[in-house]
Formats: structure tokens, sequence, C-alpha cells
């Protein structure tokens, strides 16, 4: 007998695969913050684990209230969610139907286009130049059936930006009911004077929505915590569409912590600088093609060659106990990306493809 069948644009979906693990080793495939997270965070964590059988408080007032002192925003159009993840599910359900079209970069983030297809939407990607999103050809994919424009700025997995003033452009010719949401999952990393998160975009715009993140910078990737600013009438769509609890209450208390803690953010920001820039150019210096990033991972590119190829290194990799993100599902077959990670791991890496390089 047949059970109940789910919709068919359900079953089209490819479900989402984070990056894998090791029993032991360096795992480098998902770009969590190698120092961990604020103890103050964790402190406030344990504490909040007190008190399981209590609901959350489910505005997660004041969490926005701390989101919103530290950025310098109205709490009240603000939206907490678990996970940024979930605010881009939540953005599908608000806005998007069979029929309808997602328009993003061609080496984009992932999630966009599971969001899109769970509503019967379409995906529609514009090419990239030299791995960074082109605003003229996302311009020329707008229909009059495109309802969001998903911006990862920085992107995943290429690592590039675009500088604010691209985006100023980007969000000039759009049509006005059609939302920009500016996903700033890696924002914190950027050390560009060109380069804005669009907080004030998003501030004065009606159709501009930027999403953020606890899990990268500040390494809360566990508790799923994540956020959006934006005008009061896509928050309001966005709060109708959400559970009532939808994030946890050790997730804010940790959250209100990490936002805090200058110190531990500052402590990320400079040992990512300097050791994506010590890693990205010693696999360099090896002979490998690698792309200069402003996140906190970079793309290493390999030959087309027996034994040189993008699977024979992950493979090589993996073996000596590191785990790396195969790109093949963003279109990069020859590529990997590698996420920042301890000193010691990053050594490890360098050294591991000194023998990969070797052999
Ligand atoms: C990691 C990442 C996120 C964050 O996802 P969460 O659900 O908040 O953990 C969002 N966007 C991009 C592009 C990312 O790489």
């Amino acid at each position: 007998m047949a059970g109940p069948q789910p919709l068919s644009n359900i079953l089209e979906i490819t479900p989402y695969k984070g990056g894998q693990k090791l029993e032991s080793g360096w795992k480098l495939s998902s770009n969590e913050n190698p120092l961990g997270c604020s103890p103050k965070a964790q402190e406030a964590a344990i504490e909040a684990a007190k008190s399981l059988h209590l609901y959350p408080d489910g505005g997660a007032t004041k969490l926005r209230e701390a989101i919103a002192g530290k950025y310098g925003i109205d709490a009240e159009r603000i939206i907490c969610g678990a996970g940024s993840d979930e605010i881009f599910q939540l953005l599908g359900r608000a806005y998007l139907q069979p029929g309808d079209e997602i328009l993003q970069s061609q080496h984009g983030f992932l999630v966009y286009r599971l969001v899109a297809q769970q509503s019967g939407a379409e995906t529609i990607s514009a090419p990239e130049t030299d791995l960074r999103t082109d605003v003229d050809a996302l311009l020329e994919r707008i229909t009059p059936r495109t309802k969001i424009v998903f911006l990862a700025n920085p992107n995943n997995p290429t690592g590039s930006y675009i500088p604010y003033e691209e985006v100023k452009r980007l969000h000039a010719e759009i049509p006005e009911n059609v939302l920009l949401v500016l996903d700033g999952a890696y924002a914190e990393y950027v050390r560009h004077n060109d380069y804005s998160a669009g907080m004030d975009l998003a501030g004065e715009m009606p159709n501009v929505l930027v999403t953020r993140t606890f899990s990268k910078i500040h390494g809360l990737a566990a508790l799923r915590l994540g956020w959006a600013y934006g005008p009061a009438s896509v928050i309001d769509a966005l709060n109708r569409t959400r559970g009532p609890f939808n994030v946890s209450a050790v997730a804010q208390a940790a959250g209100i912590a990490a936002i805090a803690d200058d110190t531990f953010q500052a402590q990320s920001i400079d040992h990512n600088i300097a050791e994506l820039e010590r890693v990205r150019s010693a696999i360099d210096k090896l002979g490998f093609e690698t792309f200069t990033s402003v996140g906190n991972f970079f793309l290493v590119r390999f030959e087309q060659r027996d034994g040189r190829r993008s699977t024979d290194a992950d493979a090589f990799l993996r073996a000596r106990g590191i785990v790396v993100r195969d790109v093949n599902v963003y279109g990069l077959p020859d590529y990997l990306r590698i996420s920042i990670g301890t000193k010691p791991a990053n050594d490890d890496v360098i050294a591991t493809f000194e023998a990969f390089a070797a052999r």
C-alpha cells in the first residue's frame, strides 16, 4: 500500500550535506571558529541549562536588544532564528510560491536553492567573473517572476566579496517589490574599507534584509542562532511564519554574552587574518592555485590530471586526518575549500600539502 505522498517539489530536493567529520583529526570543512566560542557565552549557556524545563522567551527580547545595542539599530526590526538557515526558510514560506524565481550568483550558497525548491520556486543563477559576483549578470536575469535576490557577501565557498558601491548599484536597479537579501555570515572577518554588510540599506530601504549568524565569528554553530534586520513589514511577515519558540533559551543566553565579548571577536579576527594568509601563501608557493578570501576559508584549485585531482588531494588529506570541503555541489569540481583552523591544524595542512606536492 502506498503511504502518504509528499509534494513532488519536496522529493526533488537533494538534502544539504554538512561538512564531514572525522573520528580524530582536523575538521576544516564547515568554516567553524577554531578558537571555540567566547568563554562568557559558554558560561551563560551552562547557566541557562539549569532551567531547561522553562519555555524560552518567544520574542528573544533581550537578545534582540543586545544586537540592537551593538549595531545601533531598532530591536523591533530584528528577528532571531535557529541559525540564519531558519531565516532563509521563513523567507521561502513568506514570499515564494510555485512559478516564482529566486536569483543568486553562480557559486552562491546552497541553502538558498533548497529554500526555493521547498516552495516550488525556481533558482536562477547568474554567471560569475573570476569567482566573483557579477552585478550586471544578476541584473540581466531579473524577471517579473523574481521575488528574492540572495547575495552572500562575502560569498561561501569562493571567499570573494563585492564592494558596497556594487551592492548599492544592484539594489538601485532592482524593482522595489523584489527583496534583496544580504547574507553577511562572514561580515565580521572583512577588513576592507570598501566593504559594508549593508545595515544602513536595510535600515532605509523597503526591500533590503540583512542576515547574520552566531555560527561563524561567535563560534556558536552548535546552538543554531542567527538573525535578520530589515523593514518592519518584512520582519512582521517573518514573525508570522516562525514557530512561537524558534530560538532556544540556551542559544539566547549564549548569544547575549557572545555579542558583548569584543575581546573574543577581536582575537578571532586577528587569528584569522594571520593564519589565512600564512596557510594560503604556503600552499600557493607549493604551486597550487589558491584564491584570495576575505572569509575564514579559501579555495584551492587542482589539476585535471590523474593523481593530481581535487579528489586525489581530498583522499590524501583525509587519510592523514584532515577533512576539507569538496565543493562539487557548488559547480567547482576541481576545487577544495579549506577552513582556517588552529595553528597546529594549519601547520598540518601545510605539511600535508607539501607531501602531496612531493609525491
Ligand atoms: C555558514 C553560513 C551561514 C550561517 O548559517 P547558520 O544557519 O546561521 O549556521 C549563512 N550563510 C552562509 C553563506 C554561510 O556560509
